[in-house]
C-alpha cells in the first residue's frame, strides 16, 4: 500500500483533496469508512486531543489499523490539534500516521522551535510520519457558531502571509501547513461561511510548495472548496457537519423509538447520517460526479 504522504502527492497532482474526518466514537468511523469503502478513495481519520481522550489514543490507533488491515484499505489516523510536544510525542508512540502540531497561541518564534521539535521526533520515530503545523489563527471548537469567535479575524491583513509561512516552513521542515486564508473552526448558523481568499491561498501556494491542508471546512461552499482544492489544499477537514447529523439522527431515533435499549438498534440511523454527509463531501473533494 502507498504511503498516506504518496497519497497526498497524488491528490495534489490530481487537483484533488483527502478527506480528513474527525471522530471521538465508534459510530462515526464506521459512518465514514463506509462511505469512503463506497467511493473508494482514500481517507483520513482525526482526533484532536478532547476526541482521543474520549476514545482512547491506544484504542483509536487499534481501530483504524483494524480497518486498514482487514478490508487492505487506504485508511490513515491523524492526530488532530496537538498542542504540546508532549501530546505530540504521545501520539507518535502510539503510532499515528501524521499529527498536527497547533501552536497559534505561541509567539511566532516559539511555534517554530516547538514545531521543529516535533518534526525531529517524528522523523526519528518513523521518516513516514507526517508532520503538519497551523500558521493563523481560525478559532478553535467545532461546533454550531452563532458569530464569527472571538479573536478570529478575516479581513486580508490578519491571513497567513506568504513570506511567513515559507520562512515557517523552511525553519521547521513540516511536511504539511495548515495556513488562515479565511476559513474558521465550526461553522455559523445557517452553514454559511464567509468566502475563503482563494487568491492567498495560491500566493502561500506558491511560496511554499509543500501540500497544505484546509481546517473548518464544515459551512463553506462547495464551490469555494473545490475552488481552494484547485489552488493548493490538498487535505480537507469536517467536523463539525458530521457531529451536527450524528447528534440529528441519533435524537430523532431515540425519539421514534422510545423503548428501545439496544446500541446497536438506535445508533444505525446516526451511523447512516454520518455516511451520507461524508459520501457528499468525499465527492466534492476528489471531483467524483
Ligand atoms: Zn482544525
Amino acid at each position: 500500500m502507498k504511503t498516506l504522504k504518496e497519497y497526498i502527492l497524488e491528490a495534489e497532482k490530481n487537483g484533488t483533496a483527502i478527506g480528513h474526518f474527525n471522530i471521538s466514537n465508534l459510530e462515526t468511523l464506521k459512518g465514514i469508512f463506509e462511505a469512503a469503502k463506497k467511493l473508494g478513495v482514500p481517507v483520513i481519520i482525526g482526533t484532536a486531543e478532547g476526541e482521543r481522550n474520549f476514545i482512547g489514543t491506544q484504542q483509536v490507533v487499534a481501530l483504524v489499523k483494524s480497518l486498514r488491515q482487514e478490508y487492505d484499505y487506504p485508511i490513515f489516523l491523524n492526530a488532530d490539534h496537538t498542542y504540546s510536544f508532549d501530546k505530540v510525542k504521545e501520539a507518535i508512540d502510539a503510532g499515528y500516521d501524521a499529527i498536527i502540531f497547533d501552536a497559534t497561541d505561541l509567539s511566532f518564534e516559539d511555534n517554530i522551535k516547538i514545531t521543529k521539535q516535533c518534526v525531529d521526533y517524528a522523523k526519528k520515530v518513523n521518516p513516514d510520519i507526517l508532520v503538519e503545523a497551523e500558521l493563523g489563527f481560525i478559532g478553535s471548537s467545532s461546533k454550531v457558531l452563532n458569530e464569527i469567535p472571538e479573536g478570529v479575524k478575516i479581513t486580508e491583513e490578519y491571513l497567513t502571509k506568504p513570506e511567513e509561512a515559507k520562512k515557517f516552513v523552511m525553519e521547521t521542515g513540516v511536511d504539511m501547513l495548515a495556513p488562515a486564508i479565511g476559513n474558521i473552526h465550526g461553522m455559523l448558523k445557517g452553514g454559511k461561511d464567509p468566502a475563503l481568499n482563494i487568491q492567498r491561498i495560491k500566493e502561500i501556494k506558491g511560496a511554499i510548495g509543500i501540500p497544505m491542508v484546509l481546517h473548518g471546512a464544515s459551512g463553506n461552499s462547495p464551490m469555494d472548496v473545490r475552488e481552494a482544492i484547485k489552488s493548493g489544499m490538498s487535505i480537507v477537514h469536517i467536523n463539525t457537519e458530521i457531529r451536527v447529523a450524528f447528534r440529528k439522527a441519533l435524537v430523532k431515533s431515540l425519539q421514534e423509538n422510545p423503548d428501545e435499549v439496544a446500541p446497536y438498534k438506535y445508533m444505525k440511523e446516526a451511523v447512516k447520517a454520518v455516511e451520507v454527509v461524508v459520501e457528499d463531501k468525499l465527492k466534492l473533494f476528489n471531483n467524483i460526479v
